[in-house]
C-alpha cells in the first residue's frame, strides 16, 4: 500500500499517519520532520529550508523532491509507505509520477480554517523524538514532557498565529489543487477531521478499509 496523506497544516496528518503506520506496519515519512531534522543539524539544506519554513512558505520543489527520491528508493519502502506532507504542489506530484511511483490512495483530512488556527495555538512538539501533542486534544501525562521519551516539549516557530495564516494561504493556493489532480485519477478519499483524535482515526480506518489487501 502506497499512501499519501494531505490536509491543511495542523489537520492531523502526522497523528493519523502514525496510526495507519502502526496498523498496517508500513513506514510513514514526513517531509516536514525531515526538514526540521536538517534545520536542527544545521546542514546547508537546513539553513535554506528554515528561511522558507519560518515565513510559512513551501521549501523549493527541487529540495523536497531530492529528499523524497532518496527515501523512496531505499529498502525501507519496499513493502509500502505513507507520505505525510508530500507532494504539496502539482510539480511535486508530477515528479512522483516521473519516478514511476505507483500511488494506491490519497487521503485528505478536511478541517475548517477557523479550527486550524485554534488547534495550532495548542500544538506542542517533543524536542527529543519529534512526537506531536496538543494541550487540549492530545495532552501529555506530565505537562510539557514527552510521554514517549521524557524530553521537554516546544512550540514550533512556524506555529505562530501569523505564520499559520500564511501556511493556510499556501495550502489553499498550491496544495489543495492536488485534490483535483488525484480525484481525476480516482485515488482521492476525503475524511472530516473530528474534535477527538480517536474519532478521526475511526473515520480514516473506515475510509481506507476498502484499500486493504
Ligand atoms: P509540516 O510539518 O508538514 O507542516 O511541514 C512544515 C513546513 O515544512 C511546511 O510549512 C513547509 O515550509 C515545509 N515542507 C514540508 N513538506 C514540504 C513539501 N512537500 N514541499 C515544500 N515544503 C515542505
Amino acid at each position: 500500500m502506497n499512501l499519501i496523506i494531505m490536509g491543511a497544516p495542523g489537520a492531523g496528518k502526522g497523528t493519523q499517519s502514525e496510526k495507519i503506520s502502526q496498523k498496517w506496519n508500513i513506514p510513514a515519512v514526513s517531509t516536514g520532520d525531515m526538514l526540521r531534522a536538517a534545520v536542527k543539524a544545521g546542514t546547508e539544506m537546513g539553513v535554506l529550508a528554515k528561511s522558507y519554513m519560518d515565513a510559512g512558505q513551501l521549501v523549493p520543489d527541487e529540495v523536497v523532491i531530492g529528499i523524497i527520491k532518496d527515501y523512496l528508493s531505499s529498502d525501507t519502502c519496499k513493502g509500502g509507505f505513507i507520505l505525510d506532507g508530500f507532494p504539496r504542489s502539482i510539480p511535486q506530484a508530477e515528479a512522483l509520477d516521473a519516478m514511476g511511483v505507483k500511488i494506491d490512495a490519497v487521503l485528505s483530512i478536511e478541517v475548517a480554517d477557523e479550527k486550524i488556527v485554534e488547534r495550532m495555538s495548542g500544538r506542542r512538539i517533543c524536542s527529543g523524538c519529534g512526537a506531536s501533542y496538543h494541550v487540549v486534544y492530545k495532552p501529555t501525562k506530565v505537562a510539557d514532557i514527552c510521554d514517549s521519551c521524557g524530553k521537554p516539549l516546544y512550540i514550533r516557530d512556524d506555529d505562530a498565529a501569523e505564520t499559520v495564516l500564511k501556511r493556510l494561504t499556501t495550502y489553499h493556493g498550491t496544495t489543495e489543487p492536488l485534490k483535483d489532480y488525484y480525484g481525476a485519477k480516482g485515488l482521492l478519499v476525503c475524511v472530516e477531521g473530528q474534535e477527538k483524535v480517536e474519532d478521526t482515526t475511526a473515520a480514516v480506518m473506515n475510509a481506507l478499509s476498502k484499500f486493504e489487501a
